[in-house]
């Protein structure tokens, strides 16, 4: 824009360039073209295409830079020549929000600038305190790449968030884009009850008039500002425009940014005409574009304060601009449209001061309304025993709630019941816990952020990070990431088990005693002289030792095994050591059988792995956990080096340890025999464990304690509600019985531990050695008994016709001698040994007879009978 100074007015010469906005070099030479004719101010838009480029030439030319178009929220200092035409409108959003008290927006916008008001609305919520609470405030921004096409987008946001409302802030570039935007809005359908706009507009009586009627039946609420007075306006442009239409806002921000130059240039020329030179009538500037260093305008600062200084009454109301070039003290009137009630000014806003004279605003009453007798959505995930599906009845399937059963199912009954609350269950979409990935969560939390959900019921782990997204009830179980591996094979007790009560060295020493005793008791026997005895009372007869080594080592046996041994010693030496031997075997035979039963019963469980030390130090056995639950979060984000280093492990591994369901978990467990561990949280852990085929156990202590609970959004109005209904069904005790129920009534596997304490009856693996002994005892015995009988008629071969003369001549005496007992070795023995003569013993106790034995000198062995038998 140049000007003409014609002392009474200033008289506005426009230039128009036309140029390729994309093409920054075209822009540049045509700005430098236009600088070359000596501009009085530049105007342009706020498009991003331009913006700077221009701003940079109108800074570094000291030109005034009009900016008729949405403001840019510029946050550039004092070397700033923008003069901003538009007012923002976002402090009055950030108002209108806080009427309404929303915790949670979507923000629609299209272009780079809207990113400006996107950060000045976090910075107002960002420590929004409401009753002396922190409160959190969600704001879900969503660019639409193209206005013209935005159904899907919408569509999205339609059929994803399952809020009660949506409230959205739009934010577009032009009044066009607004239109375009709304009739797509009822194309998708969402000109209905349960959405709220706030659209950022400034011009909202320039829309399209015949959208509203659609929007006025369907329940939705519209709110948007109007920053140019209609009846004021039309008047206006009439008179400086000369045209009969109603202009739209840049015209009105035009026009208005028109008599704001004017009017200080008019100033000036009155008040400092020597800030302008001029030539033939016109001002001179003296800017050079192309110069090098370029030439600015030289009292560009001072022309601009007197810009900024200027204070009208413009078609957008009031005009006055602070430092920066912004506007300030402007007005903006609000309007609203509801069920049945039309567009219409509701109230006003004013720059600096807030909102005025407020007469709605509907959404606030109906939002506390809404949700009392609403089914909730109750978003679940399956997980044995919390939430699974009930068998079919006899082949009825179930429907509705009653598909489900389990733990969190009859919690979730009585929790209805006591919060007075109705609801649907239905799975997760992704059948995932919640885990953030890329910023966003899935899963349950993330049902819950978009609203799909109301409340999540699921054996979910309460963590900080969710915390932080969703609100939990206090914990209604406690649990911990702990251990599950194969149980080990039990070691039966062996065949020779009733050894183990006394170590092999102890059996040892016993053997080496029994041998020591015997010997030095066979001893005593021999040199004790009191422990002869006279077997014979003739004088010729020499005394008798009974404890001769065969007797002494039957002695000590027979007192080891609490026998009564059928001799006794009888010297005082001999007693002394019997005594001892008696009360050493004594004291071992107690003591061995205090302990037998223990052995004999005892099977020994001895696990490879007790915690997860062992589990790091070894790499025979792998092991895994569930990917993105709250047991992959607790060791991604863990510092303590042994669960880094384990980590690291798992993520290495191959094939994946990962599994996707505790259920997967346990069945890797028994079927990768003893080389994988898996980590899952005891409560599964303990129920698995009683599952059939029962081979799986929990070992070791839990890694960290931590607890499930109900989650539902931030600012639930359920959220107390369900708190109180979990601490009461706790406390009363309900929640332990249901654990019992579903735990270890329902147990497969016996006692807690999957082992059978209760029997203990010894069976015939515990005692078959014993029974061995036995066999082989009988065995022996037979052997020898046979071998003896063999050998006895061996000899009697060799002596048939003595034995037999013998026998005969023994027999015909019967009368006499009825049963002689004639034993061949003892004649043997006869023979070598000793004198040819042997003492017969009858049984009728007579006289005992001389036989002579003689040696015929071929060896062979004669026997005659004393005369007194013949
Ligand atoms: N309860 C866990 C969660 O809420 C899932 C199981 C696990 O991570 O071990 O994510």
């Amino acid at each position: 824009m140049t000007a003409t100074n014609n002392t009474k007015f200033v008289k506005m010469n426009p230039i128009r360039n036309k140029t390729d906005l994309r093409d920054s070099f075209r822009l540049r030479q045509t700005i430098c073209s236009l600088i070359e004719k000596q501009p009085i101010a530049l105007f342009g838009t706020s498009r991003s295409e331009t913006f700077s480029i221009i701003e940079s030439y109108s800074r570094a030319l000291r030109v005034p830079f009009f900016l008729p178009t949405l403001t840019r929220e510029t946050t550039a200092g004092n070397n700033n020549f923008i003069i901003s035409m538009c007012p923002s409108f976002i402090e009055a959003v950030i108002d209108i929000i806080n009427y309404f008290n929303w915790d949670r927006i979507f923000y629609l916008f299209d272009t780079d600038d809207a990113l400006w008001r996107l950060q000045k609305l976090y910075q107002a919520f960002s420590n929004r305190i409401v009753d002396g609470r922190k409160q959190q405030f969600l704001i879900d921004a969503i660019r639409i790449p193209d206005v013209s096409n935005c159904r899907e987008i919408l569509r999205k946001l339609d059929r994803n968030y399952n809020f009660n409302t949506k409230r959205i802030v739009v934010d577009l570039y032009s009044i066009k884009d607004y239109d375009k935007f709304m009739s797509q809005i009822i194309d998708v359908g969402m000109n209905r009850d349960g959405y709220h706009y706030l659209l950022g507009t400034l011009d909202i009586n320039g829309m399209n008039r015949d959208l509203w009627k659609s929007f006025t039946y369907g329940g939705v609420n519209i709110t948007g500002f109007q920053l140019v007075k209609a009846t004021h306006r039309h008047r206006t442009l009439i008179d400086l425009l000369e045209v009969d239409q109603q202009p739209s806002i840049e015209v009105a921000l035009t026009v208005d940014a028109v008599a704001v130059l004017t009017t200080a240039l008019v100033k000036i020329s009155k008040d400092d005409s020597d800030l302008l030179s001029f030539r033939r009538g016109d001002f001179y500037l003296h800017m050079e574009c192309s110069s090098d260093p370029i030439k600015s305008l030289p009292h560009g600062h001072k022309i601009l304060e007197y810009i900024l200084n200027v204070t009208k009454e413009g078609l957008s109301g009031k005009i006055a601009f602070d430092e920066i070039g912004n506007r300030k003290g402007y007005t903006l009137s609000i309007f609203h449209l509801s069920y049945r009630a039309p567009i219409q000014k509701v109230g006003y806003w004013e720059h600096g001061k807030g909102l005025k004279d407020i007469v709605l605003m509907s959404d606030r009453e109906t939002e506390e309304e809404k949700p009392r007798n609403r089914t909730r959505i109750v978003t679940t995930i399956k997980n044995e025993p919390f939430v699974q599906l009930k068998k079919t009845d006899n082949g009825k399937p179930w429907i509705g709630n009653e598909r489900f059963e389990g733990y969190c199912i009859d919690m979730m009954k009585k929790v209805g019941e006591l919060a007075n609350i109705t609801y649907t269950l239905k799975l997760v979409n992704d059948s995932e816990y919640g885990s953030k990935e890329n910023g966003s969560w899935n899963g349950l939390i993330g049902e819950l952020m978009t609203g799909e959900a109301d409340i999540a019921l699921a054996s979910l782990t309460i963590t900080h990070q969710r915390e932080e997204a969703v609100y939990f009830t206090k914990p209604y179980m406690n649990t911990g990431i702990s251990i599950m591996i194969k149980k080990p094979e039990r070691e039966k007790p062996g065949v020779f088990s009733f050894m183990d009560p006394l170590s092999l060295q102890v059996w040892g020493l016993i053997i080496g005693g029994f041998f020591a005793v015997s010997f030095i008791l066979y001893m005593v026997g021999r040199f004790s002289p009191y422990e002869w005895q006279d077997e014979d009372t003739d004088a010729d007869t020499a005394p008798s030792d009974t404890f001769s080594f065969i007797n002494t080592l039957w002695f000590s046996l027979g007192a080891l095994m609490q026998q009564g041994p059928d001799i006794f010693p009888r010297s005082l030496s001999g007693r002394v050591l019997a005594s001892a031997w008696w009360f050493f075997t004594l004291i071992t035979i107690s003591s061995y059988t205090a302990n037998l039963a223990a052995f004999l019963t005892f099977e020994k469980l001895t696990t490879p792995i007790n915690s997860v030390d062992d589990l790091v130090k070894q790499s025979n056995l792998k092991y895994g956990i569930q990917k993105s639950g709250a047991t992959y979060q607790f060791f991604e984000s863990s510092r303590v080096p042994i669960y880094r280093q384990m980590f690291t492990v798992m993520e290495d591994a191959i094939p994946s340890v990962y599994v996707d369901s505790p259920e997967e978990g346990w069945k890797r467990v028994i079927n990768e025999r003893h080389t994988y561990a898996f980590l899952l949280e005891s409560s599964s852990n303990n129920f698995y464990n009683q599952r059939k085929p029962c081979k799986t156990m929990k070992v070791g202590r839990n890694l960290d304690q931590k607890g499930y609970g109900l989650a539902m959004p931030k600012y639930s109005d359920l959220t107390s509600k369900l708190n109180i209904a979990v601490l009461e069904l706790r406390e009363k005790g309900f929640l332990h019985k249901l654990e019992e129920k579903w735990w270890y009534s329902k147990g497969e596997c016996g006692n807690a531990d999957g082992s059978d304490k209760g029997k203990n009856a010894l069976n015939l693996s515990n005692v078959s050695g014993i029974f061995h002994i036995l066999i082989g005892g009988l065995v022996l015995a037979m052997i020898i008994s046979l071998s003896q009988i063999a050998f006895h008629a061996k000899i009697k071969a060799n002596y048939p016709k003595d034995v037999l003369a013998v026998n005969s001549r023994l027999s015909n005496h019967n009368h006499d001698y009825p049963s002689v007992r004639y034993t061949h070795p003892m004649a043997k023995r006869v023979i070598i040994d000793t004198p040819p003569v042997i003492t017969c013993t009858t049984s009728n106790g007579g006289e005992p007879h001389l036989i002579e034995f003689e040696d015929d000198n071929h060896g062979d062995k004669i026997i005659s009978l004393d005369d007194d038998i013949t």
